[in-house]
């Protein structure tokens, strides 16, 4: 058994091995503690690690650990990151507490984030297989997707949010990514972050431009709740 502060302390090492392997500046990288299933007071400990990212994938269980946390460690800053599929109906209680979304997957969101009037950074998810009615925007769309993100002014786009798939060779999916984000920034200089990576692959991300790591059960352990 190891501990958290193990698991965390480990995962920082092996990320800034693999930066260094790829040439890379560890520092460019953000590290995103993805949290879901386990309790606030993980979160809380997690904080006194010196971890400020943390993601989550369903508003049911974010919204109320999100205030959970804050009453814990009421003078840090957190940054919350959602990372799961939104439904439209669920955006405004995201936007109380998420930094950003890494998971703008379908144009009816962005009627959803308009009609909310409220600041938020933004990644596109990519669906990276060749079947349309699967989560993400592909490809072939980016451009025609990212004008439209653009046209809303609260919207801060930073870039493309992908999974790599299960059974593909990461390396490849990894490169595609790479690519959809210098398609991307034809469209929107600006939007340069490369959210990928997770407990599995993490490193392989990393030799591929990945930016924000989304990592869960590498440091938090198995699900709790
Ligand atoms: C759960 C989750 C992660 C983290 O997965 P691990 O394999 O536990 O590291 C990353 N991204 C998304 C979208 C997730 O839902």
């Amino acid at each position: 058994m190891t501990s958290l502060a193990e698991r965390y302390a480990r995962v920082g090492q092996s990320i800034s091995d693999a930066a260094s392997k790829a040439g890379r500046n560890a520092e460019e990288l953000t590290l995103i503690v993805v949290t879901k299933n386990h309790p606030a007071t993980l979160v809380a400990e997690l904080i006194d690690l010196g971890a400020r990212h943390f993601g989550e994938n369903r508003d049911q269980e974010a919204s109320p650990k999100a205030a959970q946390v804050a009453e814990l460690r009421p003078a840090v800053e957190i940054n919350w990151h959602f990372v799961g599929q939104l439904q439209s109906n669920k955006t405004k209680s995201v936007l109380k507490y998420a930094k950003a979304i890494h998971s703008l997957d379908r144009p009816s969101l962005l009627d959803a984030l308009n009609k909310a009037q409220l600041p938020v950074e933004v990644f596109i998810e990519l669906n990276l297989t060749s079947d349309a009615n699967r989560g993400g925007i592909q490809i072939a769309n980016l451009t025609e997707f990212a004008e439209a993100v653009l046209a809303i002014p609260h919207l801060s786009l930073r870039g493309v949010m992908g999974v790599a798939g299960l059974g593909e060779d990461p390396n490849r999916e990894f490169e595609r990514i790479r690519e959809a984000s210098a398609k991307l920034m034809q469209v929107a200089p600006a939007a340069k972050f490369i959210s990928a990576g997770m407990s599995e692959d993490f490193e392989v991300a990393i030799a591929h431009g990945a930016t924000h790591l989304r990592i869960g059960t590498a440091i938090t352990g198995k699900r709790q709740i």
